[in-house]
């Protein structure tokens, strides 16, 4: 039995350190700012009336991305779902084929499998990262996939496990060496659902170029925004080539004639959110810096409370440090939802995980690893309010 009173003092000892960061007034989880260029390269993209699908800012977009991130082709798109479905199409994913993706991750990452006509296969997820747990998985590929020289079978359901998507949760970079060995030692496809992880590196690569291809997101509640949007990375030329036919209704190109040699996507990025997100990318290094601030001052706010941990990056990598996150001690995980109703009352926007995909109606039939860790993740996982504004308007 917990008594009430030392609820109280547990609940309230937690929101009143998120309060001491981050102020009494209303505070939104994730809020888009428009500090640089925005309204310039808004006004020049309307002034050209090249607002859709082509236009200077569509190519200064992908070209800066590009380089910011080291990827040697980017391509933009409507937003990060639309990128995941032609990632996994690039890698092959076909109609009756599986693929492996964490069940603690957003549901557009699972949505986009099944797209493509294939099953989510869901998979464990560690404390350490919070994405796959490599060697859980790899133990439990042994024991269910036939692998020849070019494929995985799931022995059980007879299907090709065609790809794997790890994501880098709240920003943390996932164990890609781990998984780079999964994807070369079972022929799997290596596709890195990085929404999250725009500025986040593993061993100084950036997040989203180490696999086949690589996804980001530009919606608003990411660290920066086109509004809606999302891009493809990939260092391979012919990939990337596809990719742009693809998003871009598979035409062959040509003055005035229109034909098509495939079923194509209407994916593109509209030139106006491109703008957008060439003013926004010239942020982001600034954003970078306070966000780690932020997560310094929640730091010094929580060291003193026992009974749970601050989610610091992952060794081996620089996080952008998406969403802060809380991960309750197993013993507190029972406080979480009072922590959150709390923090709701008094206007703090803090939110639990996602709850876990497996668990989703219309994926309850689809496969499945074992998911203790995963299940044990969203019952203590709390995300705190993370705008780089906070500390900026702290400070102001
Ligand atoms: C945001 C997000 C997406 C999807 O991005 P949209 O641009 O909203 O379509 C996919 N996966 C993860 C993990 C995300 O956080």
């Amino acid at each position: 039995m917990i008594k009430d009173s030392n609820r109280a003092g547990f609940v309230n000892q937690v929101v009143d350190a998120i309060r001491s960061v981050v102020g009494t007034t209303p505070v939104g989880l994730h809020e888009p700012t428009f500090d640089g260029n925005e309204w310039k390269y808004l006004k020049e993209c309307l002034d050209s009336s090249y607002v859709s699908s082509v236009g200077k800012f569509v190519d200064q977009f992908e070209e800066s991305l590009a380089n910011y991130t080291g990827a040697k082709y980017a391509i933009s798109v409507v937003n990060g779902t639309s990128a995941l479905h032609i990632a996994l199409k690039l890698a092959g994913v076909q109609p009756g084929d599986e693929v492996l993706v964490p069940a603690l991750t957003f549901v557009a990452t699972a949505n986009a499998v099944t797209y493509c006509g294939a099953t989510p296969h869901f998979v464990e997820s560690e404390e350490g990262t919070l994405g796959i747990d490599v060697g859980k998985l790899r133990d439990y590929l042994h024991s269910i996939v036939e692998t020849n020289s070019s494929q995985s079978i799931n022995k059980i359901t007879k299907k090709v496990i065609r790809a794997i998507v790890p994501m880098h949760t709240f920003g943390h970079p996932s164990d890609l060496d781990g998984l780079n060995l999964i994807s070369r030692e079972f022929n799997i496809a290596l596709i890195e659902d990085a929404a999250e992880s725009l500025g986040s590196f593993y061993k100084e690569k950036h997040t989203g170029t180490i696999g086949l291809v690589g996804v980001i997101s530009f919606n608003g509640n990411k660290i920066i925004t086109t509004g809606g949007g999302g891009a493809i990375l990939t260092n391979d030329k012919s990939l990337a080539t596809h990719a742009k036919h693809l998003t871009t209704t598979a035409k062959k190109p040509h003055q005035w004639d229109y034909d098509h040699d495939e079923i194509g996507y209407n994916y593109r990025m509209p030139n106006i959110n491109a703008a957008l997100g060439c003013a926004q990318l010239e942020q982001l290094t600034d954003k970078l810096k306070l966000k780690r601030i932020l997560f310094s001052r929640y730091q010094d706010a929580f060291n003193s409370i026992n009974g749970l941990t601050l989610f610091k990056e992952p060794v081996n990598t620089k996080s952008n440090y998406w969403l802060q996150t809380i991960v309750l001690n197993r013993q507190n995980e029972i406080f979480r939802d009072s922590i959150l109703e709390e923090c709701h009352r008094i206007g703090i926007s803090a939110r639990p995980a996602w709850k876990l995909l497996n668990q989703l109606e219309f994926f309850r039939t689809a496969p499945k690893m074992n998911l203790k860790c995963a299940e044990a993740l969203h019952r203590r996982i709390i995300n705190l309010p993370s705008s780089p504004s906070i500390y900026a308007k702290s400070i102001a």
